[in-house]
């Protein structure tokens, strides 16, 4: 082949084809081509991460913590295809996504090109080259080309002690609870233990205690009698009666003197920047729910219609926004005074990502009226973003009025003007106050007592069903999981039958909350491993790592596992006999029943 040729391996095959066409390479059986490039997709984490020898027999065989690389189930004939396309070309750019997901991607590839990807420990990133961008457009894929780099080590490493933690931990205690489990059942599927799904389990069982029935004690209902007075203070200038709240000695029909009103000038920034994952999932929760929001953003994603979604940034580069503030005005969706001056966010941290944003062919797309459904709302949302990022500052002026009573001066605040009320994104907290004549003013003090006020009736309960919203949220405060994989987890737990389709525990998935509980997976631990994980960036951590999680997690929580008794996994069917669990495959999806013998009958969950 002719020299300087380079395969870019980008992560999906919907970023492979726009990568490939801002190549100008033409579309070949599952890979495009052009005299400089070939590009191919990876198709997501084609190798996994495996403890050899797992599938023990006893648990006191138990912790295995040999770990290696091996092709996930399927992925083999794109990693040859992967493998044969590198043969072809003298150089390999990896053009994944921007996050630590896509570095463990893009690494494992070359890797497994170099036939040398078993080994999680032997790390040499910094010959890889890497492509970074922060949207599938041009702008974007101009600098990442142009700007080519080497792999970033610390990014890489931290994927890779993420999945390693998954790995020793989920696979082993994974283990040793089934081999507990089927002891007593005659279950054939795992039952599955993890470091992040687990100790959100434990949260919506607490969550589901906390709805007691005390709450509806009729203890409750005892008669309320509620007493309110309030006091009202007005000064009048005999013309016009204002209703202030003033602290100095006052009694009806006092003569004070208003001398004369002070002002202060003050600017309120109103511009708010662009959302990160965090705000757009607190944000747009309540109207969608966290796994289709993360679809739509994907798919936007992937048409070049919003930039990558899977970012803590708020930044955004002054030209895309001079153009996205162009397009607005053309359509006269924003006011002449606002300006992508006054956003607020000018410099890229240090992962050098850009916040969420609609791009400028995504503000066209909507514009034209070609977003359907979840995307529309989802870009509605982005441009109302959009006008509020662009606002200029308000110009307040905050008026003082200096009051004299028996010789003495009293500053009371007036209220506050705004020079510019027709650039307020929400001005409605602004006092507006009718300005009284100086000289003698008097005031008016009315006291009132509000009528007794009798409650009846039962106490209500306020049940919320728990939403996926509400878990990734709890996710996010405790800082489990990462912006990539949070929205995963609430349907994972439905998946393993530890909650049902509302959100409540299974009676399998309170067994299984009692035992994290009872081991100690708690969101403090997970916690603290993902602040570890933050921390690290040289190989070495990863070695050091290891040897923490099997010695500080694993092997504890195994013991802990192993000494539980026997009594403490059984189930009852609502009878209250002993039942049998059961899991088997039906349609292709595997369903878990509890099966009595004694009242011959099966139930669910
Ligand atoms: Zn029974």
């Amino acid at each position: 082949m002719s020299g300087g040729r380079r395969l870019v391996i980008a992560e999906k095959p919907q970023a492979a084809e726009v990568i490939a066409s801002f190549l100008n390479c033409t579309p070949y059986e599952g890979y495009f081509v052009s005299d400089e490039y070939i590009v191919v997709p990876a198709r997501g984490h084609l190798l996994e991460l495996w403890i050899k020898g797992i599938n023990v027999n006893s648990l006191w065989e138990l912790p295995k913590t040999e770990v290696y690389f091996r092709p996930r189930r399927g992925s083999k004939e794109q990693l040859e295809l992967i493998r044969e396309l590198a043969s072809r070309v003298d150089e390999i750019i990896i053009a994944t996504d921007f996050d630590r997901e896509g570095e463990v991607i893009g690494y494992n590839c070359v890797r497994y090109i170099r036939n040398d990807y078993r080994d999680l420990f032997s790390l040499s990133p910094s010959i890889i080259r890497r492509a970074y961008f922060s949207a599938l457009i041009p702008s974007e894929l101009e600098k990442a080309f142009s700007d080519e780099t080497y792999m970033d080590q610390r990014l890489l490493v931290q994927g890779l002690a993420r999945t390693l933690a998954d790995t020793l931990i989920g696979l082993n205690l994974t283990k040793a609870l089934t081999l507990r489990f089927k002891e007593i059942y005659s279950l054939k599927q795992a039952v599955s233990l993890g470091r992040v799904q687990s100790p959100l389990l434990v949260h919506i069982e607490d969550k589901l205690k906390s709805y007691d029935v005390s709450v509806l004690s009729p203890s409750y209902s005892s008669i309320s009698v509620k007493e309110n007075k309030y006091r009202y203070v007005f000064v009048s200038d005999g013309e016009k009666t204002v209703k202030v709240s003033i602290n100095f000695p006052i009694y009806e029909n006092r003569e004070i003197i208003l001398k004369h009103y002070l002002y202060e000038e003050t600017v309120e920034e109103q511009a708010t920047p662009m959302p990160n994952t965090n705000d757009v999932m607190r944000e747009m929760g309540e109207v969608l729910r966290p796994q289709t929001l993360e679809r739509t953003l994907e798919s936007l994603y992937l048409k070049q219609y919003a930039t990558y979604p899977r970012t803590e940034s708020h930044y955004l580069p002054p030209d895309m926004l001079r153009e996205l503030q162009d397009i607005l005005m053309e359509h006269g969706l924003l006011k002449e005074s606002f300006s992508a001056e006054y956003y607020p966010v000018k410099e890229a941290g240090e992962e050098k990502k850009l916040a969420i944003t609609l791009t400028p062919q995504g503000l066209r797309a909507l514009l034209r009226g070609e977003l359907r459904g979840d995307e529309k709302i989802v870009a509605l949302y982005l441009l109302s973003k959009l006008q509020r990022a662009m606002a200029p500052p308000l110009r307040l002026k905050k008026i003082y009025a200096v009051f004299e009573a028996d010789g003495e001066e009293f500053t009371y605040e007036w209220g506050t003007e705004v020079a510019n009320p027709e650039d307020a994104v929400d001005f409605s907290w602004f006092e507006r106050k009718p300005r009284l004549k100086t000289g003698s003013v008097k005031v008016i003090v009315v006291d009132t007592v509000e009528e007794e006020v009798t409650a009846r009736g039962l106490p209500k309960l306020d049940f919320r069903p728990i939403s996926d919203s509400d878990l990734v949220v709890w996710m996010q405060e405790r800082g489990i999981g990462t912006v990539a994989t949070r929205h995963i987890y609430p349907s994972l737990l439905r998946e393993r039958h530890y909650v049902s389709e509302d959100n409540l525990p299974t009676s399998l998935g309170e067994v299984v909350a009692r035992i994290i509980r009872d081991i100690g997976i708690s969101p403090e631990l997970t916690g603290w491993m993902e602040e570890e994980i933050r921390r690290m960036g040289s190989p070495y951590d990863l070695v050091v790592f290891k040897d923490v999680i099997v010695g500080k997690v694993v092997v504890p929580m195994i013991d802990k596992l192993r000494e539980l008794e026997n009594d403490y996994f059984i189930l009852y069917c609502p009878k209250g006999h002993k039942v049998d669990l059961v899991n088997f495959l039906s349609d292709g999806k595997v369903v878990l029943m509890m099966r009595c013998n004694e009242c011959n009958k099966w139930y669910p969950l």
